[in-house]
């Protein structure tokens, strides 16, 4: 029986972390085996933020790639490819932006949140509509007196003029919401920021990829991807499947700092550190800020060494947490444990990353853009006859 097809991708944003490790790599090295598996280097993904990280995107790509050679991911099994380098994606993407709404795109929860964390940037805040109440009541005692009295053409009058104000403060309302929702979108929303998902559609689409691994919170953009597919299947031609969410759980793992792991914050453990840099970043760790003295009772829950703990050192981690809780383990001892675990899993990964030269990368990378584009090409061979018949692949082969 065919392999099903699977696509997932990254933004290539450098050295892959721990954070990286536990929650897609793995997962990846694991795919490989059971599907068809096309891994996207997302490199046209990273610039919808800001265009002007397109000088970092190439050293990011080569440093990216490098870490998933190391832990596994075998491109015989797997193709690995650059969006970028299969410019397929872009024509599809052109297509699906016709059969999505701009509303429909407002309302995806990425964009919303990109939006909000602009907004605070920028420090616009919630304008509150003011809008006066209506006052109505005394208007309507005199309508039902009018009808109590049987002077219809009185009620009907001063009900006409009712409707007619209720009508106006209702339009208005509308209007001046629309005018302040526009004027709070700052002027860094690109088009592309909102268009995302759709290019995301595309990527999925162009394979015909029928399972995308995700996270429960990421199910929202799967669903945009299967309303395209359907859409796109019902006003040309069935061509697409609707891809099926394989529902991952992405274990929590924390930076140093207690926010969420990332280069940007400074606070990752990157596969590629030496030991004597995870020893120290594990050291300079916060932990249960509550838990002061070696002998205070801890709270594993909030502690970032504990995340690490229950994903790297699964076996050791209930009684570390029972200790812990009853004051029975010192941070310091805890933390210890952590950096030989992470030294010892992480120490291979290294070694493997550096023995990859250059070229060999960019191999990997030519090779397998030119298989995902052999794919992409075939499948675009059909969406161009679906929409515009014979006639139109013509007149494009001949362009
Ligand atoms: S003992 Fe370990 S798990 Fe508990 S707070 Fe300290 S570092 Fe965290």
């Amino acid at each position: 029986m065919a392999k099903k097809v699977i696509l997932s991708g990254m933004r290539p944003t450098g050295r892959m972390h721990v954070g990286h490790l536990a929650g897609v790599l793995t997962n990846w090295v694991r795919l490989q085996d059971e599907y068809e598996c096309y891994y996207e280097i997302a490199d046209w993904h990273a610039l919808t933020d800001d265009p002007k990280k397109a000088k970092e995107v190439e050293a990011n790509v080569m440093g990216m790639v490098r870490d998933w050679l190391a832990v596994g991911i075998d491109p015989r099994k797997a193709v690995i490819f650059r969006q970028s380098y299969v410019p397929e994606h872009a024509e599809l993407h052109l297509l699906f932006s016709m059969l999505v709404s701009v509303p429909r795109l407002l309302r995806n929860p990425t964009f919303k949140e990109k939006l909000a964390e602009l907004r605070k940037r920028k420090g616009y805040t919630k304008m509150v509509l003011k809008v006066d109440r209506l006052s109505v009541e005394d208007e309507l005692e005199q309508i039902l007196r009018f009808i109590r009295e049987e002077d219809e053409r009185k009620a009907l009058r001063m009900l006409q003029s009712v409707l007619n104000r209720v009508r106006d403060e209702v339009l208005e309302r509308i209007t001046t919401e629309v005018a302040l929702d526009e004027a709070a979108i700052p002027a860094e929303v690109s088009y592309g920021l909102l268009g995302y998902p759709v290019l995301q559609a595309a990527d999925i689409l162009l394979y015909k990829g029928e399972v995308v691994p995700v996270g429960a919170d990421q199910l929202p953009h799967l669903e945009l991807t299967r309303e395209i597919a359907r859409d796109f299947n019902r006003t040309y031609a069935p061509i697409f499947p609707i891809p099926e969410p394989l529902l991952t759980e992405t274990p929590k793992i924390l930076g140093t700092d207690g926010r969420k792991m990332s280069k940007s914050y400074g606070n990752a453990i990157f596969l590629s550190d030496p030991p004597e840099v995870i020893e120290r970043k594990v050291r300079s760790s916060i932990t249960d800020p509550m838990k002061v003295r070696r002998n205070d009772p801890g709270r594993p829950e909030v502690c970032p060494i504990f995340h690490m703990h229950k994903v790297f050192n699964a076996e050791e981690a209930p009684q570390i947490e029972e200790d812990c809780r009853a004051g029975k383990l010192g941070c310091v001892a805890c933390k210890g444990r952590l950096a030989r675990v992470l030294i010892e899993r992480l120490t291979p990964i290294r070694e493997r990353a550096e023995s990859f030269t250059d070229e060999e990368i960019l191999d990997v990378i030519r090779e397998g853009s030119a298989r995902a584009k052999e794919v992409a090409e075939r499948t675009m061979g059909e969406v161009r006859e679906a929409v515009f018949g014979r006639e139109g692949i013509g007149s494009h082969t001949d362009s």
